[in-house]
């Protein structure tokens, strides 16, 4: 047998392998993911490695090959269990051992020493009071914010202003100028924000709080470590009780790590941790180069005990791992689009698992899977239904499309709509427009009578392709283009088309006198631009805001009382199982952008299938009722969390192979499976046929047991890779695709 061994983990690229015979003694001991101690270099000075995959054969002239001295047995460092996690991310997603190395590892690579600038605050508290004042009097905005994070925080980072304040540098120019403040350059960088002077503000637990923190408390003080699930409504007090967990665990010599999805990890979010833990927390983003990325992962070693970040900053190595929060746990975000395409909350169950940590999962709308989970008793469920600040939530109104069209209004905009806007207009409050476009991909809908066409087999809308075909992406069934509803008879049946641009206009149209600010993939493509039409919409420089799903999340905007949801529609039915499930969940975000502030908010749903349990549902802000229709839906057809689903994306430049090689594969596929209960669907077409004149293909899998899925990829996997016909091909697996 023959190992192959990386020696050094903390430098360059990682590809250096090198393979080792493994002497019979240590044959049944080696594994993947493991440390061993190798002879390495001329003078075969004892160095550590660690095994990245078995073979039988060997590559290289056998008579070369040296051999593995001994498994390292010097204690369990952080590295080896960080590999081992590889190993598990290799072996339940697929790809090789290489890939999930990289994702696992920080990689240190050539430092290019940045400068890094920083705002002091020069000016005494009172003054700064003062002058807050002054700014505010004057409505100059960005101004008053900037006085009012320096106040909290005399030294903040250039960047992290700009970036999460929306601060343009002419504001801070200014205040520059007035002798407010003065910027400051650094070599080194240590932390993005200093907690100096900061005072963590005392709160009054509610019940609901309280009941979390204790049973969480009492069960880790009790060495049990379970993976809870926080399902509290926007504004309960999640992220206290997380805090609150944190700290007990932290009292306790050990660390965690804090998930939060990038959009979602505001300057705000960031200050109340910093509040809490001081200089014991760090941040991660991915703004940061390779190299912050390496300091940041060192720090943790040694001075940090809670590291907040995106879905990478679950492999913080941390060698006392004592917690690991994710929060938002539903959002798609924390499904890597890259081999290993890790879901990261089943990856920090596996790491909590074998590092004697909790997770607690966090949201205000719970994936499936974690509801499932926890109704199946594997989570404990801990539920808080009230807003800690006792605000009301948003009165919601559901527009039924079909009726305006009957009742002569073709516009885009509903009567109702129309009437708040405009006295949102007089109020000199402020609308958000939300359309939704995501995942949309051309389904066919008939608009007098809400009808949609879906697949006799798969129960998920058709899409339109550009030979105006309609097919199903799981299936590959398809039917030529329906001019007549089937259910109605009407001929107003189409593919569903709405644009911001459209939506733009018609709302200045109608109104006149509305400064009106658009948002969407267009009008964000410069650097920045972002951030520009979120602080000018803050700074309230215009009434209406319209946009995509990236108006929905991470800003507040306590003078928006109004949202309306344009086209509930569009995510309804796109093509794939998660479609109703998605709506919920974006809904119940929108209509939660409405009255943040003191003054009550409202919210226009308009939509062709009112009576669809994903708009009903979130009309009436009811999760519970969403969950009990989804998961039978799920269960009727085996999607997941009832059943498993693996995907095979299949891709080449050349069709006609890439049809050979889909014949073959599902033959294979069907042959493997002789002892695993699965049905194997398909080939057909993804959402994009053709990237890059590169053609693509699918095949799933449902099996009732996700090991049964790995099985079978295992034995795929092998398969592809003696059969050298695959080679022009590229495969990649996908377990439960989001
Ligand atoms: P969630 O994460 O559930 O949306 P947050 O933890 O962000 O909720 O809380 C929303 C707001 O309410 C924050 O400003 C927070 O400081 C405040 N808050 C939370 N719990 C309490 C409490 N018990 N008393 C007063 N304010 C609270
Ligand atoms: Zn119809
Ligand atoms: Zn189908």
């Amino acid at each position: 047998m023959f190992a192959d061994v990386i020696i050094d983990i903390q430098h360059e690229k990682l590809d250096k392998i090198f393979q080792y015979r493994i002497p019979e003694r240590l044959e049944h001991e080696v594994e993947a993911g493991m440390a061993v101690v190798v002879p390495f270099g001329k003078g075969n000075r004892k160095t550590k490695g660690y095994v990245t995959a078995l073979s039988k054969t060997c590559d290289y002239d056998i008579s070369k090959v040296k051999e593995i001295a001994d498994i390292s047995r010097s204690g369990v460092e952080i590295e080896t269990k960080l590999i081992a996690l590889a190993a598990w991310m290799k072996s339940n997603y697929g790809g090789t051992m290489l890939q999930s190395l990289k994702t696992v590892l920080p990689i240190k690579e050539k430092e290019n020493i940045k400068v890094k600038k920083r705002l002091r605050l020069l000016i005494d508290r009172e003054t700064g009071e003062k002058q807050l004042h002054y700014y505010l009097e004057k409505n100059q905005k960005a101004r008053a914010r900037l006085m009012a994070a320096l106040l909290d925080d005399p030294l903040l980072d250039y960047e992290l202003v700009r970036k999460k304040l929306n601060i343009t540098a002419t504001v801070i120019r200014a205040l520059e100028e007035q002798h407010v403040l003065a910027v400051e350059s650094e070599q080194v960088y240590r932390n993005p924000v200093h907690a100096e002077n900061i005072q963590k503000k005392e709160i009054i637990y509610t019940q609901e709080q309280k009941r979390a923190i204790m049973r969480f408390c009492k069960d880790y003080e009790n060495g049990i470590r379970k993976t809870y699930l926080l399902h509290g409504v926007t504004g309960s007090g999640k992220t206290e009780v997380y805090m609150e967990m944190i700290q007990s665990v932290v009292d306790k010599g050990k660390q965690a790590i804090v998930l939060i999805p990038e959009i979602a990890l505001t300057y705000q979010t960031v200050m109340r941790f910093y509040r809490r833990f001081k200089d014991r927390v760090s941040v991660m983003n991915s703004r940061l180069s390779a190299g912050e990325r390496y300091d940041q992962m060192m720090r943790a070693k040694a001075e940090v005990d809670v590291m907040i970040g995106p879905r990478s900053a679950l492999f913080t190595p941390f060698p006392n791992l004592g917690l690991i929060v994710i929060d938002e746990e539903h959002e798609p975000t924390y499904k890597s689009e890259q081999t290993p395409r890790y879901h990261a909350r089943e990856t920090a169950l596996r790491r909590a698992q074998t590092e004697g940590a909790s997770v607690v999962l966090g949201s205000a709308t719970p994936s499936m899977e974690a509801m499932y989970r926890a109704k199946n008793g594997e989570y404990v469920l801990m539920e808080m239904k009230n807003r800690s600040k006792m605000q009301d939530p948003a009165e919601v109104y559901t527009v039924d499309m079909r009726k305006e069209l009957k009742n002569g209004n073709r516009s885009i905009l509903s009567e109702q709509l129309q009437r708040l806007m405009k006295e949102r207009l007089e109020k000199k409050e402020q609308t958000m427009l939300f359309l939704n476009r995501r995942g949309y991909s051309g389904f066919v809908s008939c608009r007098e009578c809400g009808h949609v066409i879906k697949c006799p087999h798969c129960d998920v809308s058709l899409s339109v392709h550009r030979d105006g075909k309609m097919r199903c992406h799981y299936c590959g069934y398809e039917q030529t283009r329906v001019k007549i509803c089937p259910e109605c008879g009407s001929d107003h049946i189409g593919e569903f088309r709405a644009g911001t641009q459209q939506i733009e206009e018609i709302v200045k149209t109608v109104f006149p006198q509305a400064r009106v600010l658009r948002m969407d993939m267009d009008t964000t493509r410069q650097k920045d631009s972002h951030e520009k039409i979120l602080s000018a919409f803050a700074n309230e420089e215009a009434d209406v805001l319209v946009g995509t799903q990236m108006i929905v999340k991470g800003h507040d905007f306590p003078n928006v009382t109004l949202v309306g949801i344009l086209a509930a529609d569009m995510s309804l039915y796109t093509d794939d199982y998660r479609s109703g499930e998605r709506t919920f969940q974006l809904l119940t975000q929108a209509v939660g952008r409405a009255g943040r502030g003191d003054k009550k908010g409202e919210a226009v749903i308009q939509t062709y299938s009112p009576d669809h349990y994903a708009i009903a549902t979130s009309a009436a802000q009811d999760y519970e009722a969403f969950y009990e229709e989804e998961i039978r839906y799920r269960t009727m057809m085996g999607y997941p969390p009832a059943e498993n689903l693996l995907a095979v994306f299949i891709s080449s430049a050349d069709e006609a192979l890439l049809e050979t090689g889909c014949r073959y594969l599902k033959e294979y596929m069907i042959k493997a499976k002789k002892d695993i209960e699965a049905s194997v669907i398909g080939p057909a077409s993804p959402g994009i046929e053709k990237i890059n004149d590169v053609y693509r293909k699918v095949i799933y899998v449902k099996t009732a047991d996700y090991h049964d899925l790995v099985v079978l990829k295992d034995r795929t996997e092998k398969y592809i890779e003696i059969n050298s016909g695959f080679d022009k091909m590229r495969i990649q697996f996908d377990f439960n695709p989001m």
